[in-house]
């Protein structure tokens, strides 16, 4: 049986196997997606103990965090960003993005709970999904719920894992479950009422001495080997990613 595109409703084709689940892919618009994608009850599960910061320092990476929290709000500027602006930023996680200035204009939301008690019934000029957007089991439907909270001229603005910056990317089912080609972002912004201002690769602002732990991490480099190798740059560092940074303006 073809399973079809949960983006565009063509049909895929299975690329992987993970656990009891296929990674497929979408032969018109490139989204790669897991099928069937888990429940709401092992997300729940999974979302309620989640650990953001497992494999490294948390005060290293809350400091590395907040960088680039600065840097998207000043890359964002362009769009018309600032603190006058409704912004809702949903997935927000601990929150930092929205306290890194305390605007009294901007709300966090996070999964399965709403404690930070952004109001959901009211309208936003921005509305961020930083990293969130891979998480989602129904992308469709938040992405058109969270259409119904902004006016014309609205911002959407999303990072998620692309699959054509040339880096490689992982499967980590169920953690993450769709996988994004240019294509199908233009597919999920243009069948929900936004046109595309942006989409391009996503730069972050590294600690170079964790930027390295993490490559040789990825590479599985045997620890013997690794206690060799040592970095000698003591200022933060720009470096390449496998996501993209997606702007989309409500029509
Ligand atoms: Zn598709």
């Amino acid at each position: 049986m073809t399973v079809k595109c949960i983006v565009c409703g063509n049909d895929s084709f299975p690329i992987f196997k993970v656990d009891n689940a296929s990674i497929c892919k979408c032969k018109l618009c490139n989204l790669e997606f897991a099928t069937p994608m888990p429940s709401d009850a092992v997300l729940e599960k999974l979302y309620s103990d989640y650990v953001y910061y497992t494999e490294y320092d948390r005060e290293m990476i809350r400091d590395t965090v907040r960088k680039n929290n600065r840097k998207n709000i000043e890359y964002l500027s362009r769009y018309g960003l600032s603190k006058e602006q409704r912004l809702l930023d949903f997935g927000c996680g601990d929150n930092l993005f929205v306290m890194e200035d305390g605007f009294d204009n901007w709300f966090g939301y996070d999964y399965p709970q709403n404690e930070l008690g952004a109001p959901l019934n009211s309208k936003f000029d921005f509305i961020t999904l930083w990293g969130v957007l891979e998480h989602l089991p129904c992308p469709i439907k938040i992405i058109h719920d969270l259409s119904q909270l902004m006016e014309k001229g609205g911002k959407l603005v999303m990072t998620t894992v692309g699959t054509e910056t040339g880096i490689p990317y992982r499967y980590r089912y169920p953690v993450h479950l769709t996988w994004w080609s240019r294509q199908s972002v233009r597919e999920l912004l243009e069948n929900n009422g936004f046109k595309v201002l942006e989409i391009s690769d996503y730069f972050m602002i590294q600690n170079p001495k964790f930027y390295l732990d993490r490559v040789l991490d990825r590479g599985r480099v045997p620890t013997k080997i690794k206690e060799t190798i040592s970095i000698n740059i003591n200022e933060d560092i720009l470096v390449p990613t496998n996501e993209i940074l997606i702007v989309g303006e409500r029509m």
